[in-house]
């Protein structure tokens, strides 16, 4: 939001120096141009009036200075007769009058002579007026008498104003007076119109009503019209002109409605209070001028007015259209730059959401996220590898992954890091070892997955798990499995074993017997079997008690294993106080040495049996061998061996019944 702002700011800032900027520029080639306007036109005003100058100053020298003119008027200034002095000035006005027709063609305006103390002395546009004083009217003709030079400048007058040449007249070197040679400004306008007609100029020339408006005749007040402009300017009407018979307008209508526009405008009139040259661009009616008021002084250095010069600006159109143009390139520009630079921050706030996501998920994941260089230095490392590890993002970051990840000794296996930069592919390892800050160790699994940028594969991503907890159940898992499976096996020999003797129970006795007896008969091997019973047991128990009966068959268990020789003959507690040998792969004989060679070692041992009539105790056998065909089953062998057993019983007991005898 905040890089939003600064942005619309900054656009609207670069706008408003770019529109500034354009605008100075424009202004400056504006103000350049309209002053060069300025100079140029004043150049022409300078050069109208001093071709004037140099005409009235040809005139008076080549005219005026002559003996004759000089003498008359020298009579007519030292007369006192005033019919002689009328009858001189008739003499002068017929003598220069061809001579002011002459020169009014070539637009001098006025001839008029005066009296050395600055009277009229004889008006050549109006012979009739005359001995009128000009004393506060004419300063120049005051200046040229009392000074005795020449005076040129501008000036107003009691009828006309024009640009004056004010000469003194001397005669004998007494001063007689002087000779004024004008030129209006309509004569000035022509000039300048000559000058300035290509580039199609219109003039005009007000003035200034304080410097003028009193020292007027006032019947001729009424030829005057107050300016659009301001009340304080004034223009000649076109009769009055026409009166000094001058030939056109002073005042062009197109300049009229101009100052008329110029009237209303504020900058016009500040100008205008400063009295100063000055020029001002004006649109009207769709085209653009240039207003230039080039301020004329009168001869005593005070205003008297402005000559207007308005000049069609075609080049102000140009600028207009270039500084549009101009700005609205810079416009279309820099809103370009804003949509690119608004663009941008979208697409960067979007990346910093991801990122932040990104971020999240990556910190509140469960395994250790890390980030490897293709020289499998660490580029990133999420905040659950930085826990696993002991350590902060930072201290991680450049270090290299190897120093940290490797390898079980115990294994074989190449390291994941290795792997993964060899095949290019997604490793997988639970043998890693990863070392802690504080120096211990603790497994972790890894996955390894390479890190592309394009087809350019630039590092790996490595995510893992701490296992210690795992392999600690694992081991736990283990160690209960080999329990369980020795419980187990002590179980399976438990229920294979007799309890009380520790030698092979019925249950075992009857799966070996299944198990031999189908091994004889594949082997044509004879099978022999050995039951055997204690004899008067029942009567032992009785004399001695249960538990030494027990010890008792616990004792004949351990002789009658003694007495089996080889490691497949099998002694088994058939039930109570009987016993069975399973004798594999043995003849009769074979197994009936081994009956005798049990009753030899018992009766060694003499193993007292009071209530026997041998007072011993003493077993009977009944045995039996077969080799056993496949159409017999082995309870055949049993119930023979059982058989004989109940015929050694019979036969008085403590004896081996081998045979089924009568
Ligand atoms: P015979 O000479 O005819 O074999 O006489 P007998 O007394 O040995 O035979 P009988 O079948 O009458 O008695 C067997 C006796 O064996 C009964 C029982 O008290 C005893 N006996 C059986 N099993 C055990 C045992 O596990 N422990 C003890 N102490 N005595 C047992
Ligand atoms: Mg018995
Ligand atoms: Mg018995």
């Amino acid at each position: 939001m905040k890089d939003r702002v600064a942005t619309f700011g900054l656009f609207t800032l670069l706008l408003l120096l770019c529109l500034g900027l354009i605008y100075s520029r424009h202004q400056s080639l504006l103000n350049n141009q309209m002053q060069q306007r300025l100079r140029g036109q004043q150049a022409v005003i300078s050069c109208a009036s001093g071709t004037y100058q140099l005409l009235a100053q040809t005139l008076f020298e080549e005219a005026i200075q002559q003996e004759e003119i000089l003498s008359l008027i020298h009579d007519m200034v030292t007369t006192e007769e005033a019919e002689r002095r009328n009858l001189l000035r008739g003499w002068l006005f017929r003598k220069l009058d061809p001579l002011y027709q002459r020169v009014r063609q070539q637009r001098i305006r006025q001839l008029h002579f005066h009296y050395p103390d600055g009277r009229s002395l004889l008006r050549f546009h109006a012979p009739q007026l005359a001995d009128d004083s000009l004393d506060g009217v004419r300063p120049s003709v005051l200046l040229a008498n009392r000074q005795l030079r020449a005076v040129h400048g501008y000036e107003s007058g009691r009828i006309f104003h024009g640009f004056r040449h004010v000469y003194p007249l001397f005669y004998a070197d007494q001063h007689i007076g002087s000779v004024e040679l004008s030129t209006s400004f309509l004569q000035i306008q022509q000039e300048m119109h000559q000058l300035t007609e290509n580039q199609q100029t219109r003039l005009a020339f007000v003035l200034y009503k304080p410097e003028m408006w009193d020292k007027l005749f006032p019947s001729l007040q009424p030829y005057y019209q107050t300016t659009p402009l301001s009340p304080d300017y004034v223009v000649e009407f076109e009769q009055l002109s026409s009166i000094a018979c001058d030939k056109g307008s002073l005042t062009d209508p197109l300049v009229w409605r101009l100052l008329k526009r110029l009237g209303d405008q504020a900058s016009a009139h500040r100008h205008l209070r400063q009295q100063q040259s000055f020029i001002l661009p004006l649109w009207h009616q769709g085209q653009p001028f240039s207003v230039a008021f080039h301020a004329i002084q009168n001869t005593l250095g005070k205003h008297a007015g402005y000559i207007v010069a308005a000049t069609p600006e075609p080049f102000f159109s140009q600028l207009r259209i270039d500084s549009i143009t101009t700005a609205s390139l810079a416009s279309l520009l820099l809103l370009m730059a804003l949509l690119l630079r608004l663009r941008f921050l979208a697409g960067r706030r979007q990346q910093q959401r991801s990122s932040q996501l990104l971020q999240m998920v990556s910190d509140s994941i469960a395994c250790g996220l890390f980030t490897a260089d293709p020289e499998c230095r660490i580029t990133y490392v999420n905040e659950t590898a930085a826990q696993l590890l002991g350590q902060e993002p930072a201290q991680l970051i450049g270090r290299i992954a190897h120093e940290i990840f490797h390898l079980d000794n115990e294994t074989n296996e190449p390291c994941c890091f290795d792997t993964l930069l060899q095949k290019k592919g997604i490793a997988r390892s639970d043998t890693i070892i990863a070392l802690h800050s504080q120096g211990h160790r603790f497994p972790v699994e890894m996955i390894c997955s390479p890190l592309h940028d394009g087809n350019k594969q630039i590092g790996t991503s490595n995510i893992f798990l701490d296992i210690s907890t795992r392999r600690r159940q694992e081991q736990q898992l283990l160690a209960t499995q080999q329990q369980l499976e020795q419980a187990n096996r002590e179980l399976q020999l438990l229920a294979r074993r007799d309890g009380l003797t520790g030698i092979a129970n019925r249950r075992s006795f009857d799966e070996a017997l299944d198990s031999l007896w189908r091994q004889a008969a594949r082997n044509r091997q004879p099978l022999s079997l050995l039951m055997i019973d204690i004899d008067h047991f029942k009567v032992y128990n009785d004399r001695f008690g249960h538990p030494q009966g027990d010890r008792c068959l616990q004792e004949i268990a351990r002789l009658l294993q003694q007495c089996c020789l080889r490691p497949a003959d099998l002694v088994c507690r058939y039930g109570g106080e009987e016993f069975a040998i399973l004798l594999p792969e043995t003849r009769e004989n074979d197994a009936l040495q081994v009956a005798r060679r049990i009753q030899q070692q018992l009766r060694q041992r003499a193993l007292p049996h009071p209530t026997s009539p041998s007072g011993y105790l003493s077993l009977s056998i009944g045995l039996c061998c077969l080799v056993p065909e496949p159409q017999h089953c082995y309870q055949e062998l049993i119930d023979c061996a059982d058989h004989r057993l109940y015929q050694a019983k019979a036969a008085g007991r403590d004896c081996i019944c081998a045979s089924d005898g009568p």
